[in-house]
């Protein structure tokens, strides 16, 4: 194992400055690759190409893709993972991940180990261009649902030391825990960062990691400003999803995110057409890695702009720009804690079967909605909405009224935004 993540490891630290014409030929290599494999081992593909008539070799060049219809989410979960999977895959190999992203709909990715390898070298190629040495230690906030089973290899011999703190602690311990650790490098979720950044700066506390990095929800001016002015610690923002790992990753130069061609195809799409350059689009990727289980022009539901501009920081991994997007609102519990939208991951709802999106919403600060589309087998499971209700008690108290809406669909915000938590009761850290 630990061969291959170096190989893949000195693959990517080549590639990262290769002239853009070569990275395109790799790319296209690598998509023709998962089209074809995709088409002749996932069923749910198979027809998918049957149906549009489209066989693997009429994809010629990038700008061929195009001809292949989309996969929604709502496609992917209503079809029997059996279809999803390649025929030849054993599960046993592989990692299951669960999202519910930014629309509130749950579903299970399968992710073989060969990706996994793969995402460990991304990673760590954006570490060391961000200035992680191999001695930092880091701190992680996590869904302790995916909290790692045991230390990678490196750990071991003592490198790149990592401590993992759960998202669901309260937050004045989470910063106790940061002050005690002393990271040089903090990551975890954009605004869990910025609820630790507030804590610090209401109580007049100091913490200084040198490299803080923040993913999973887009990150605005305001939260940046804290965190920065708060820990006066260099910020890197990452582009993370489930399906599809780590995307894009700002340099030193932060003059956009670099993405990593190399394992995911990203276009940008507005009613159907790709958009031109500075133009934003929506964002649809193209998994060039993960075999177990291929999404192929899947729609991700995020907001870009690609950009033609060249870093100033000598890569030639190709810039984009984040559009304002994957935001959840702050909620408040009776006793006046600010609580990050970040923890409905899969919380309340450890188990998600039979519901096929969600939405949080906090009408007073002691009442909350939650409003689900699922199935009738669902909703007539009373214990598991006990159960829910007994899991938000445990972080927002007793005093929360819980209230349960079923409904048949849950309407977007807006032409593009959909916010998975909704407070009616703003609150601002800044
Ligand atoms: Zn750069």
């Amino acid at each position: 194992m630990s061969f291959k993540l170096l190989r893949y490891h000195y693959q990517l630290q080549q590639s990262k400055k290769l002239n853009k014409e070569i990275l395109k030929e790799i790319q296209l290599r690598r998509l023709k690759e998962i089209i074809s494999h995709a088409y002749l081992n996932v069923p749910f593909y198979h027809e998918k190409f049957e149906k549009a008539k489209i066989k693997p070799e009429d994809i010629k060049t990038l700008d061929d893709l195009e001809k292949i219809p989309l996969t929604t989410k709502a496609e992917i979960q209503s079809t029997p993972l059996n279809y999803l999977v390649s025929r030849y895959v054993n599960l046993n190999n592989c990692d299951r991940s669960l999202t519910s992203g930014t629309t509130g709909m749950p579903l299970t990715i399968i992710i073989d180990r060969d990706y996994m390898d793969f995402q460990v070298a991304l990673f760590a190629r954006t570490y060391f261009e961000d200035g992680v040495k191999l001695w930092h230690k880091m701190m992680r906030i996590v869904d302790p649902l995916y909290l790692p089973k045991k230390g990678d290899w490196y750990q071991k011999i003592g490198l790149m030391k990592t401590k993992y703190v759960s998202l669901f602690e309260p937050i004045e311990k989470q910063f106790s825990i940061a002050k005690k650790y002393k990271p040089d490098i903090l990551r975890g979720f954009s605004s869990q960062i910025a609820l630790l950044a507030y804590h610090a700066r209401e109580n007049g506390e100091v913490l200084k990691p040198k490299i803080i990095f923040t993913s999973a929800e887009y990150l605005d001016k305001a939260s940046r400003n804290l965190i920065e002015s708060t820990f006066l610690s260099q910020l890197f923002d990452l582009y993370i999803s489930t399906e599809f790992g780590l995307m894009a990753w700002e340099c030193k130069a932060h003059s956009g995110y670099h993405t990593n061609i190399e394992s995911v195809m990203i276009e940008f799409v507005k009613d159907g057409e790709p958009v031109t350059d500075g133009e934003s689009g929506e964002i649809i990727c193209t998994n060039l890695v993960n075999r177990a289980m291929p999404l192929i022009r899947y729609d991700l539901g995020d907001v870009g702009i690609p950009t033609e501009e060249e870093c100033t920081c000598g890569s030639t991994l190709p810039l984009i720009r984040l559009v304002e997007g994957r935001t959840g609102d702050f909620l408040v519990t009776p006793d006046n804690r600010i609580i990050s939208p970040t923890i409905f991951f899969p919380y309340p709802f450890n188990d998600v079967e039979g519901i096929k999106q969600f939405r949080i919403i906090q009408e007073k600060k002691d009442k909350l909605i939650i409003q689900l589309v699922a199935d009738e087998d669902f909703k007539r499971n009373e214990l598991a909405l006990e159960k829910a209700r007994k899991e938000i008690w445990k972080v927002f108290g007793e005093n929360m009224n819980v209230e349960f809406q079923f409904l048949d669909k849950i309407k977007r915000d807006n032409e593009r935004k959909y916010r998975k938590i909704v407070s009616k009761i703003p609150i601002h850290l800044t």
